[in-house]
């Protein structure tokens, strides 16, 4: 009997639901279309026969709701079949294989997108959902179909949730509000966001839902009037000015009264005490007269005034927004907007199939570029949860608006810095960027920018992007370009290394690098087998290949005959020169701490490049005997930098004997990097010092000062 009401049961409520998804589809597409998109309704009946769902439906109606969903927005076919097939590889034994057999490649990469997106195990909790998020948004970067099905998806699961246990349906409504709702915002598909938004505040907090939804309720009859006495006067006076408008009074939903209320901390009653209007003209101009003409009416609140229509959102929104004190001087907020942009912010990217014209072109373009970004952003990411975290700034973003000296806005979230902002103007002036000036103030690159500030970015032609960049670059497009140029970078340093290097050994062999014909550089690359002269020059500055060795072989010209030849008696007779700035792969070592002016030896490190040691160094020394792959270095004439190196002392301990030192240190523009007690009894301690110096001049000074003082008992400089 039970098995008989639960039938027939389900036949109508799918009875119903497939007929109203086909008078939906009639309005926009044609018989055969939707003939296709019956037999893809068929098909997944079949599939899921037997299956149903926690309300006790069959589970075919939940496919079909999803498809209502989609058609609403006039999803177009492919889109439409995938929404009926997108549990179908999920639940049951049907292969994403056959889906495409039988329904083409479309449906079938659309509904893998789906299916990929809810096959996630293991690890921790963090990091699955970090996953799952990626994994949304490399589905959605592929066809933003995929993500229309999914939320269309979630959004019928979040109207069945009443049958889903407390725990699930907990778990299920917070990752709505963690996930699907920060996306539906940046896709600006306000009607979809605010639909979830609701239904995860019903299933999280049913109690204050049903508080609020009461109030609501209660204090609606005592706000008609003056409701209606405000709407009145609003549309008197653009009648007067000769507008055609559309006044409608705006109530705010539950979910964002409780969450003004939580970040206000205020009561009920001074959320809801304000009165809320939207005014939708036939175009941008008017919008703006409107605007003149309720300021004229009202009097407007300093500071409230929002011009989103100049500025637009990053999701695409556009409004004026501004707010009033009407009479007996309550707050009104006004959203004034034409009605395309209206549309458009109630169904964000769905606009592109909702309304097809050229305009709105630029909207889906919008949000290509968009998801562009995230795929390169996805590339250069390290891992999930770095994903993740970059994701989130772009998700949540606050904006703020900050201006070029020639009048250009830019618009950035808000944390962003001086980087950020170079970024955005252009990745070479982000490469290049030095310092800038705010208002006519020079601020170093960390600066956190504000609205409305005007900055010009100082650009220099030997700045380089440096990793601590990525401790204060917000936007995934400056921290793509970081770490993108962070990854190249020491290659790059390598082959110019390897160049100076095997230009001098050719110097030595008396040949010139620029000299040798391109031919014959061919023939060498062809006979050690390396991809090309690049990647050479790289194994050289890494130290991988002994740059005399290729020279040798330049010159003998003899390129097929392995060489063997004795490394040890190589002497190249112009020493390198070091300049200490060569970066990753020109190395100080750390055991002897060479400086400007020490006389000083490297050695190749396969990998590392070369590595400088002051010549007294022990370390290098015992190296010394076993390698021959020591290199004559000396250092640059011109030396300009910091150099580290470490000092040893014996000090009196007494009160301030420290402090005395470090005044002298700084008094004669050292620093005083790093400081240790090596030990340390009743009457002397033994301390080690790292500093910075200029060169060895600098140090000498300082040591000589230093020694002058009588706590000071011995003092030496550490070479390992
Ligand atoms: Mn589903």
């Amino acid at each position: 009997m039970t098995q008989m009401l639960r039938e027939s049961k389900k036949q109508t409520t799918e009875d119903k639901l497939i007929h109203s998804l086909k008078s939906i589809l009639k309005s926009y597409l044609d018989s055969s279309q939707i003939n296709k998109i019956i037999s893809a309704y068929e098909y997944a009946k079949l599939a899921h026969q037997g299956q149903f769902r926690k309300s006790g439906e069959a589970y075919i109606c939940h496919p079909l709701s999803v498809a209502i969903l989609l058609a609403e927005m006039r999803m177009d076919m492919h889109g439409i079949i995938a929404a009926i097939l997108h549990d179908v590889v999920e639940d049951t034994l049907i292969t994403q294989e056959e889906l495409t057999l039988k329904f083409g490649k479309q449906v079938g990469r659309l509904v893998d997108g789906v299916t990929k997106l809810t096959k996630i195990d293991g690890r921790s909790k963090e990091e699955t959902q970090a996953e799952n998020v990626r994994k949304m948004f490399l589905a959605m970067a592929v066809d933003l179909r995929v993500i229309m099905v999914k939320l269309a998806d979630r959004l019928h699961n979040m109207q069945t949730l009443e049958a889903m246990p407390r725990a699930k349906k907990w778990r299920i409504a917070k990752e709505t509000v963690d996930i699907y709702i920060p996306i539906a915002n940046r896709l600006n598909m306000n009607e979809m966001r605010h639909r979830l938004e609701l239904l995860s505040f019903k299933s999280m907090y049913p109690l204050r839902f049903k508080v609020l939804k009461a109030s609501i309720k209660k204090v609606r009859g005592n706000r008609k009037e003056i409701i209606q006495t405000i709407e009145n006067s609003i549309k008197n006076r653009l009648k007067e000015m000769g507008l055609e408008c559309d006044v409608k009074g705006r109530e705010k939903n539950i979910p964002s009264i409780y969450k003004k209320m939580k970040r206000k901390k205020i009561p009920f009653s001074d959320v809801f005490d304000v009165y809320a209007f939207r005014i939708f003209t036939e175009n941008i101009n008017s919008c703006y007269q409107v605007l003149g003409g309720v300021h004229n009416l009202y009097t407007p609140i300093p500071g409230r005034f929002k011009d989103y229509i100049a500025l637009v959102k990053a999701n695409g929104y556009q409004a004026l927004h501004t707010t009033l004190s009407g009479p007996y001087g309550v707050p009104i907020e006004i959203q004034i907007k034409t009605h395309d942009m209206h549309k458009i912010s109630e169904s964000g990217i769905a606009a592109h199939w909702l309304y097809k014209d050229d305009s709105r072109q630029n909207f889906q373009a919008q949000a290509n570029e968009w998801l562009r970004e995230l795929l390169e952003m996805q590339e250069s990411a390290g891992n999930s949860l770095e994903f993740i975290e970059n994701l989130k700034i772009d998700l949540f973003p606050q904006e703020i608006f900050v201006f070029t000296p020639q009048e250009g806005v830019i618009k950035l979230p808000r944390g962003a810095t001086i980087v950020d902002f170079a970024y955005a103007i252009h990745t070479d002036i982000g490469m290049r960027c030095n310092s800038a000036r705010i208002d006519k103030q020079l601020v170093p690159l960390q600066t956190q920018l504000e609205n409305g500030m005007t900055v010009e970015v100082i650009t220099a032609s030997w700045a380089r992007p440096s990793a601590t960049w990525l401790n204060y670059a917000v936007t995934a497009k400056a921290r793509t370009g970081i770490r993108h140029y962070l990854k190249h970078f020491k290659k790059r340093e390598a082959a110019q290394l390897g160049k100076r290097l095997l230009e001098q050994s050719l110097h030595d062999l008396d040949l010139s690098f620029d000299e040798i014909p391109e031919e014959k550089i061919e023939r060498l690359l062809l006979a050690m087998q390396i991809p090309s002269l690049e990647t050479l020059l790289e194994d050289i500055g890494l130290g991988n290949r002994m740059p005399f060795l290729v020279a040798k072989r330049i010159k003998q010209d003899n390129f097929c005959a392995a060489i063997k030849l004795d490394d040890g008696d190589e002497n190249t007779k112009v020493p390198l020169t070091i300049k200490g700035t060569e970066g990753m792969v020109v190395t100080l070592a750390r055991c002897c701490h060479p400086i400007a002016g020490d006389s000083i030896v490297g050695y190749f490190n396969a990998g590392k490049g070369v590595v400088v040691h002051h010549h007294a160094c022990r370390n290098s020394r015992d190296v010394r005997k076993k390698q021959a792959t020591w290199l004559d270095v000396k250092w640059c004439d011109d030396v300009i930098g910091e150099f580290s190196t470490e000092i040893r002392l014996e000090v009196k301990n007494q009160r301030g004997a420290l402090a005395s030192i470090a005044e002298i240190i700084s008094k004669l523009d050292s620093n005083i990097e790093n400081m240790t007690v090596i030990s340390q009894d009743d009457k002397v301690s033994i301390d080690s010092i790292t500093l910075s110096v200029r060169d060895r001049v600098h140090l000498a000074e300082v040591m000589r000062e230093l020694k002058k003082l009588s706590i000071v008992l011995k003092l030496t400089r550490i070479k390992a």
